[in-house]
């Protein structure tokens, strides 16, 4: 099984391949699922030498995280106000700094590792829709007082002088948001596990768990695993393989497109090399890539759709923001699954003793999955409890792939109120 075609996979520059296992082995811990969240929980293991084995069934990044618009924020799923409300100011505060604490850690990582996933672009827009009577400045005062966290404002002037649309109000920046090639990054990652000692098999799925109190081992279609503990960290890809992990995710797809390079089109449509998105709940994202390609993301909805249906939908969404590209050819576009749980909100902890998951990280996984790792990591290697903060969330049931239905649902509520200019997510 190859990379799903996106314009990553057409890009790749990190190659490295891992053979499938054949035979048994046995590790202190086996992760399951190689994406970020996986390679992150193996290569933190590994870094403090800890004998760790990394099973992915396709191929390292073949999921989300090598599918995604590479903006590596600090945000929370279901934003922050709503995060307050659930959590409270205290806890809501340290889950920030841990987010934080993910996003500064992964960009340490890609410059110690040299991960080739580059050019590095850093700074973020978040954008809100013209014609709502809140402007954005309430927001950055919010984060400001509440979480010390310093965006700028932009009100509508500025940001008309950047960006060659009338579908915006104002604007904030957030200079700690920076964006990357994901797919190479995962891959870096995974690089950078092996080299630390880490055990990784591609096109190795776990087949089967077995989990008793003093034993795991899990069963995969040429070999066996025998482990202290398990990571599973399968996102929206997880399927049936561990019930209440399973029964907790709602995968949900979203799309990207990238056209063909646009040079001075582009340059006169957007003047800066910022991740720009805009707070709706179905968000908008995009940023121009360093050969004057625009890459354009958004749309959430249950199920998959055809590479075509999704390049004239997303071409569509962008004309109706940028006139002026309309006529911009697509060159590729694809689509990938988002792990999301009932609440929205990610989920970090243990089924059972010494069965981990981590998982729910939604729209904004690159950073939290790098917080997830190192808090699982920390624990499993000196009882570091950080983790229980995410305890309160819990795993909720949420249907598992039935759970679908109402989220498909709930999106189109979310589309009618954003048209009549609710539905905002910060
Ligand atoms: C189109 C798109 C755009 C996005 N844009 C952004 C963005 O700009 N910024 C951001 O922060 N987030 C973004 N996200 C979200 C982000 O990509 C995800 O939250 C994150 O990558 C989830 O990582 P993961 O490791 O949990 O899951 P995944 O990357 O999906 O990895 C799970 C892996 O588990 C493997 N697996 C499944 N079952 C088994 C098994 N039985 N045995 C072995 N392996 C198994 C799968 O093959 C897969 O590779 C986007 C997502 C999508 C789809």
């Amino acid at each position: 099984m190859e990379f799903p075609d996106s314009h990553y996979a057409r890009t790749l520059r990190e190659r490295d391949e891992y053979a499938p296992l054949a035979g048994e082995i046995e590790v202190e811990t086996l992760v399951i699922g190689g994406g970020l969240a996986g390679c992150a929980t193996a290569l933190d293991l590994a870094e403090h030498g800890h004998k760790v084995a990394l099973i992915e069934a396709n191929r390292i990044g073949w999921g989300a995280s090598g599918r995604n618009g590479g903006f590596v924020s600090d945000g929370f799923p279901g934003g922050y106000p709503a995060l307050v409300e659930r959590a409270g100011l205290q806890d809501a505060r340290e889950l920030h700094r841990l987010t934080f604490q993910g996003n500064r850690k992964l960009r340490e990582r890609i410059e110690r590792y040299r991960i080739d996933c580059g050019p590095v672009q850093d700074g973020a827009l978040r954008c809100n829709m013209a014609g709502q009577k809140q402007t954005l400045e309430e927001f950055c005062e919010f984060m400001a007082t509440n979480f010390d966290t310093h965006y700028t404002h932009w009100p509508r002037a500025r940001l008309r002088e950047t960006l060659a649309t009338e579908r915006y109000g104002d604007a904030f920046f957030n200079p700690k948001t920076y964006a990357v090639q994901p797919l190479d990054l995962t891959l870096g990652l995974a690089r950078a596990c092996a080299a630390q000692g880490g055990q990784i098999f591609e096109r190795t799925r776990a087949l089967s768990l077995l989990t008793n109190k003093n034993r795991k081992e899990v069963r995969t279609p040429r070999g066996r695993i025998r482990a202290d503990r398990i990571v599973i960290t399968c996102g929206g890809y997880v399927d049936g393989l561990q019930r209440t992990i399973s029964g907790a995710t709602v995968p949900i797809a979203t799309f990207v497109m990238v056209t063909e390079p646009l040079g001075e089109r582009l340059r006169k449509a957007i003047k800066v090399p910022y991740a720009i998105s805009d707070i709706k709940f179905a968000t908008n994202y995009y940023r121009p890539l360093a050969d004057g390609r625009l890459l354009w993301g958004g749309r959430v909805q249950a199920w998959q759709q055809s590479p075509r249906q999704l390049a004239s939908g997303l071409k569509r969404d962008m004309a109706s923001f940028y006139p002026d590209l309309a006529e911009a050819r697509v060159a590729i576009a694809w689509g990938g699954m988002m792990p999301f749980t009932r609440h929205k909100l990610p989920v970090i902890g243990q089924v059972e003793p010494d069965l981990w998951y981590a998982t729910g990280f939604g729209g904004l996984g690159l950073a939290l999955t790098t917080t997830a790792g190192s808090l699982i990591s920390a624990a499993i290697r000196e009882g570091d409890e950080t983790w229980r903060i995410f305890e309160q969330f819990g795993l909720p049931y949420a249907g598992g792939k039935l759970g679908k239905i109402p989220a498909q649902l709930v999106y189109w509520h979310h589309q009618l109120a954003a048209k009549f200019g609710h539905g905002k997510q910060l």
